[in-house]
This record gives C-alpha cells, structure tokens and sequence, in this order.
C-alpha cells in the first residue's frame, strides 16, 4: 500500500546537517555504517543543534548485536529497526513517531493561557524571520506591546478578570494581524509582535489602531464596567543593515520603556 511520505536520501553523512536544514524533515532514518562516518556518530552530531534536538531519529541497520544497538541508541535515537524491515512495519513506525513529535513540538512552542508562541520560540522565530527577510531584501517590523498597569487591574478586579483582559487583547491581535504575521506571549502581560512587510511607519499605524481598539474594550466587573490601554515600541530592521547579533528584540523593548515613561497609552517608534 501507498503511503504518503515525502524522503530525500542523503549519500554523504557530512552534508547531513545542510541537508536537514533545508529540508527541514520530520524524521531521519540512519544506517548504522557509512562511509564517511557511523550513525550513532552522525546521530549524536544532529543533537548538539539545539534546532534539532526534538527530531526522531530511527536506525535501520542489519546489526543485530544487542550491545551495539543499544550503545547506538543512547547517542540520541529513538528506535532501531533490524533489516530486514517488512514496508508497513517501516511506515508504521514512522506515522507513530512524527504524530507524537508534532504533538510535543506543538505544546512546546505554545502558550497555555493564549495559544501564543511562547518566549523561546517567539525569539527563534524572530530570528529566522530576520535570516529570511536579509535574504529577499525585505522590511520586517518589530513590536513589543506590554498592558498599562496592570498590576492596578489585578488588585482591583482580581487575577481571573486580568487573565480575561489579557485574553481580550489576544483576540483583537489575532482578528487584526495578518496570516503572516507572529504574535507571541513575551512574558505575563508582553507580547511580541514580528510583522514581515512591514517598516517601522506601517507596523506603528497597525499598532495605534489595535490600541484604539483596545482602548474601546469593556471589561464587566462586579464594581463596574473598566477599560485598558497598552505601550508599544516598534523596531524596524532594515535588510541593510547586515547585523545578525543586533538584538530587535531589546530595541523595541527600549522603545516600548520611553513609550512608557512619556506617559503610557502609546507608540514609540526605536
Ligand atoms: P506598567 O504600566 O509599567 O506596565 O505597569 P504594570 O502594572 O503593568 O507593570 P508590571 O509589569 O510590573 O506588572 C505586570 C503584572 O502582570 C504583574 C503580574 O502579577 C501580572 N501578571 C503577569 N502574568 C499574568 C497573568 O497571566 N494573569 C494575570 N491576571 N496577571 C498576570
Ligand atoms: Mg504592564
Ligand atoms: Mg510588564
């Protein structure tokens, strides 16, 4: 039976690596012996990428020494199939692995409160977005965004009425926002915004509307109806500007502090 797998075969295990990058596989099978350097060699290399360190690795190899698969396997794989491996043995495996990767990586890069990418993942997006956009010459914008006092709305109105502002802002951010751009959960009550296309005038237009917005939300507590607002800071990164260790990030974020220090309730661009 047919199987829809997509593969591509790697002769030479030092391209490996490259090859894992462009790809971006779900899954890799191994054979114990190659030419240029063993499985377990190979498997253990693919590890020490932090990128990669979630990815299923599977041998196939005809070794039948216990000893050997074994110390195979603690070189970071994830199961070991002896040759000869009937087909649906092979796809079976497979499908299983990648569905309870994907599920992992999945709780991983999400928020729990939100559905947000979380902190770590919103900074290695923010990075390939930078990587991607350098390479097709493009505008990308930067946005960190954090609720005004909202320690005040806590003690106020209670933890569960902060949970439901914040849960507010997440919506209008998802209904406003494009398909391609990244929203994360930054910290309690800081989000990322990574906005492709976009230069540093056109992401603070988007953000001052979605602060309108906001602005406009009611929020219902038993004291009464309240309302919110939020500081922004937006960093544009030019594509010519070649420097891979600049930290947006921290740009934005120091934009977002004179946003607050002049007052709150604003944009500042970096
Ligand atoms: P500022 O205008 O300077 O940002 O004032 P602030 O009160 O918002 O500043 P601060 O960042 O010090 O306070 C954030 C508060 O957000 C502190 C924390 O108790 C609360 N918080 C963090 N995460 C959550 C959450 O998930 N739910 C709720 N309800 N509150 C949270
Ligand atoms: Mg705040
Ligand atoms: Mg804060």
């Amino acid at each position: 039976n047919s199987a829809v797998i997509m593969t591509r075969t790697v002769h030479n295990p030092t391209l490996a690596l490259r090859e894992l990058d462009e790809f971006n596989p779900d899954l890799v099978i191994l054979d114990m012996y190659m030419p240029e350097c063993s499985g377990p060699e190979l498997a253990r290399m693919i590890r020490q990428c932090d990128r990669f360190d979630s990815i299923p690795i599977i041998y196939q190899s005809a070794e039948e020494d216990l000893d050997k698969q074994l110390w195979a396997m603690q070189q970071g794989a994830d199961d070991f199939l002896t040759k000869p491996v009937r087909p649906n043995v092979l796809i079976a495996t497979v499908r299983n692995r990648v569905a309870r990767a994907r599920g992992l990586k999945a709780r991983m890069v999400r928020d729990s409160l939100t559905g947000l990418y979380n902190h770590t993942h919103i900074q290695q997006l923010r990075e390939e977005s930078h990587e991607r956009a350098r390479r097709l010459s493009r505008r990308l914008s930067v946005v960190m965004l954090d609720i005004d006092h909202f320690m005040q709305v806590n003690d106020t109105h209670g933890h569960p009425l902060g949970d439901r502002v914040i849960k507010g802002l997440v919506m209008l951010l998802k209904q406003r926002l494009r398909k391609s751009d990244m929203i994360g959960r930054y910290g309690g009550e800081e989000f990322v915004l990574i906005l492709p296309d976009a230069d540093g005038i056109q992401a603070a237009a988007v953000v001052n509307e979605l602060l309108e917005r906001f602005r406009h939300m009611d929020f219902q507590s038993v004291s009464g109806a309240f309302s919110c607002s939020f500081s922004a800071g937006v960093a544009e990164c030019r594509p010519d500007q070649d420097q891979p260790a600049l930290d947006w990030i921290t740009l934005a974020d120091q934009a977002l502090y004179s946003a607050k220090s002049r007052g709150r309730n604003q944009v500042v661009i970096a």
